[in-house]
């Protein structure tokens, strides 16, 4: 049976067939194929509904150096930024008001922000707001730490994988930083209970049929609520400044690639894609996915959270954030809806 059939008919795949889809992106109607089947699974679990996550960037210090990413530790241009509790819990009930049931706390790994700060936090985001999810996307932590936050309260965590190719982590990151310990975090999250998101970027320096096949072989075993993906977009203050970003279109059918893979999964448009394309977003949509997260990051810092070069919504008030993404998906024919937006499969 044909690699693309087996995917449809949800049998699990090999490395071989996953490489086999993979070269089939450039034929149209395989590319159609694929699109409908991913809308069609789309529809049936979540109707026209796209869920809303709330994204505090909360602060750019980090201890990595990640050779992608624009607020890397060698990164002397970065103007660094912490937010304080009080400027958290003020974004917090900047987007309860405007109807975000999920709160993201992301930001590098930046040791100032101890655990015992970060339970505090999560804590009197949970007291406050206690029918609001909190996902965090802070890094590699150990054990005992993801513990801590999971009983403060914690829902769900995102720890994009990045690559799941050995020789293909160690030319986006330096020696200190391992797969290994990548993947055992996101074991660990899964075993505490987290809803736990994985992904990478596309087109990232490196990447190829082979490294990406290895990407859908790690979320088809570990089976992840979440995956993010987008484009790879080059920083200027980073190894990377003259590397070419990845594609939209190799982006879009990945992520039908993942919605088939993974049905139930919740799979965001991210900004990323929209930075690549201003219709970026909505296509994403089109393309399976179902979750979109605009930005509630006081205005006075988010142009220092630079992940990547022009970096769209840094000089938008969250409102018009909100309001401008509620108004794109609805010009696809789907809608915004003030909800948790649990994964389906806890
Ligand atoms: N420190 C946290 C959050 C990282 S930022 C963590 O380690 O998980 C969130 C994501 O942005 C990263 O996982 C990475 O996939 C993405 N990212 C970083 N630099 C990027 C770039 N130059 N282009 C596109 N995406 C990038």
């Amino acid at each position: 049976m044909k690699a693309v059939d087996k995917l449809i008919q949800r049998q699990k795949l090999t490395k071989e067939e996953f490489i086999e889809i993979l070269k089939q992106q450039d034929d149209p109607d395989i590319r159609e194929l694929l699109k409908e089947e991913a809308i069609r699974l789309r529809k049936h679990y979540y109707g026209t509904k796209v869920f809303t996550r709330g994204l505090i960037e909360f602060t750019n210090h980090c201890k990595n150096d990640c050779y992608y990413c624009g607020i890397r530790r060698s990164n002397k241009n970065a103007k660094r930024f912490r937010l304080s509790q009080e400027d958290i819990l003020a974004c917090c009930e900047n987007g309860y008001e405007l109807g975000f049931r999920t709160f993201v706390l992301q930001g590098g790994e930046d040791v100032w922000y101890t655990d015992a700060k970060l339970v505090e936090i999560i804590r009197r985001i949970k007291t406050l707001y206690p029918e609001c999810a909190v996902t965090l996307s802070v890094g590699e932590k150990s054990y005992e730490s993801y513990k801590a936050y999971k009983e403060a309260g914690a829902d769900r965590y995102l720890l994009r994988h990045e690559t799941a190719d050995e020789q293909h982590y160690e030319v986006l990151h330096p020696a200190e930083m391992s797969l290994a310990n990548r993947k055992q975090c996101l074991y660990d999250l899964k075993k505490l209970g987290y809803q736990v998101g994985a992904g990478f970027m596309v087109g990232s320096p490196g990447q190829s049929v082979e490294t990406l096949a290895e990407d859908l072989l790690f979320l088809q075993e570990l089976q992840p609520q979440m995956v993010g993906i987008g484009p790879f977009i080059p920083h200027h203050d980073t190894c990377f400044a003259e590397k070419s970003a990845g594609s939209v279109g190799e982006t879009l059918f990945l992520l039908s690639v993942i919605r088939i893979l993974l049905p139930t999964v919740l799979l965001p448009a991210t900004t990323a894609l929209g930075t690549m394309d201003p219709q970026g977003r909505e296509k994403g949509l089109l393309a399976g996915a179902n979750v979109v997260m605009p930005n509630l990051s006081p205005l006075k810092t988010r142009k220092q959270y630079d992940l990547y070069d022009n970096k769209i919504c840094t000089g938008d008030e969250s409102a018009q954030c909100k309001n401008c993404l509620a108004q794109r998906m609805e010009s696809v024919g789907y809608h915004v809806v003030v909800d948790r937006g649990d994964s389906l499969n806890k």
